[in-house]
């Protein structure tokens, strides 16, 4: 192990900061020991802040239909295969209240950027589940909207906002998005949502095509000087039917080993062991778990609309992967000496708004 990189990982810990350069030479040069000792004193992190905690939330697939057309995703509007559907308010609320019997107490609303879920039906939706179970969070994740519409969505009682950034880089972003879309945008969307009031995560894809280990390095810095209260990464993985189809999948050992060092940059922050992540990798929630992770979001969606969901090919929605199979994921949890907790699963604190947007 090498003695610089061991130092690098101590100046995170304590500084809750590297320069980017320092990020890179962890990216780069990090072998198996490495890995091991950030996610140990990445695992100590979470158990100081959250103790033996695992949150959960229940995810809901709104919508598979999408305006947009991103180089990656199944969903995107040019997959003609893409089965599309649209959950009716009923169906979702029945997937709430079937989710809330079962212990959830936030619910992740997830779609494509889909205009038929208009702010209106949306505010409507999120005003019903609040009014049915007051002691729920209702997360978004819809995409890129007008502020307003953000702004109706926070006033109708939303309390969080997932929006990943994809990548730091403008060059990268353009190379997994068509022209139309604009990095500068979605980093003004989440100003917005921080501006609006939500609890705000961003992220990105591990290994996504055209990736450098400079530009994890700047993913890295970005997120530190962003400091959101939630942060989703997971390993990329490709989808049949997009430009992307050949391209390798990314690196479950790398994505913990980014897992950790983003514990150790904000120990306070909510870090999901993705789907991706055990999608590319049996054991990847528990490694996830044991690498600093301390959120889970089983799949909550009707049967019918999970395999049409298809982000990315093998896409796993089954077994821990879904609602139903949360006695089988608290024995996972437990087999690694963690508890699955009813709880809505607030940051810890207000954490301090960083300005790097
Ligand atoms: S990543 Fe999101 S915005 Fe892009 S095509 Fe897929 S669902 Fe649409």
């Amino acid at each position: 192990m090498r003695s610089d990189l061991v130092h690098l990982v101590d100046e995170l810990a304590e500084r809750r900061a590297l320069p980017v350069e320092g990020y890179q030479a962890l990216v780069e040069g990090a072998d198996s020991e490495l890995r091991g000792l950030a996610a140990r004193r990445a695992f100590e992190e979470r158990r100081r802040v959250f103790g033996d905690a695992v949150y959960v939330r229940g995810l809901i697939e709104i919508s598979s239909h999408c305006r947009n057309d991103c180089l990656y995703c199944g969903l995107r509007r040019s997959n003609a295969s893409c089965q599309r559907y649209r959950l009716s308010t009923e169906k979702i609320m029945a997937c709430v209240d079937e989710g809330y019997e079962l212990g959830f107490r936030t619910f992740v609303l997830q779609g494509g950027e889909d205009l038929a879920f208009d702010d209106e039906r949306l505010c409507d939706v999120v005003a019903r589940i609040k009014r049915a179970h007051g002691d729920c969070a209702v997360t978004l994740s819809v995409g890129e909207r007008p502020r307003e519409v953000y702004q109706a969505f926070h006033d109708a009682g939303a309390d969080r906002f997932l929006l990943r950034h994809e990548t730091a880089d403008p060059a990268h972003y353009a190379r997994l998005h068509p022209a139309e879309m604009s990095h500068a945008h979605r980093l003004a969307c989440l100003r917005d949502l921080r501006e609006v009031g939500f609890v705000i995560g961003c992220g990105f894809m591990v290994g996504s095509p055209h990736q450098t280990a400079r530009n994890i390095a700047l993913d890295l810095k970005f997120i530190e000087g962003l400091r959101p209260e939630m942060c989703g990464i997971g390993p990329f993985v490709p989808h049949h039917a997009t430009p992307f189809a050949h391209e390798p999948a990314g690196s479950a050992d790398l994505t913990c080993f980014l897992l950790s060092l983003l514990r150790l940059q904000n120990p306070n922050v909510l870090l999901p062991a993705t789907t991706a992540l055990a999608t590319v990798e049996g054991d990847g929630r528990e490694r996830g778990m044991l690498a600093g992770a301390n959120v889970v979001m089983p799949n909550l969606s009707p049967a019918d609309a999970r395999e049409k969901y298809l982000l990315y090919d093998g896409k796993a929605s089954s077994g821990s992967e879904a609602a139903e199979g949360l006695a089988d994921l608290r024995r996972r949890m437990a087999g690694i000496g963690l508890r699955v907790v009813v709880d809505r699963g607030d940051p810890p604190h207000a954490t301090a708004a960083g300005t790097a947007i």
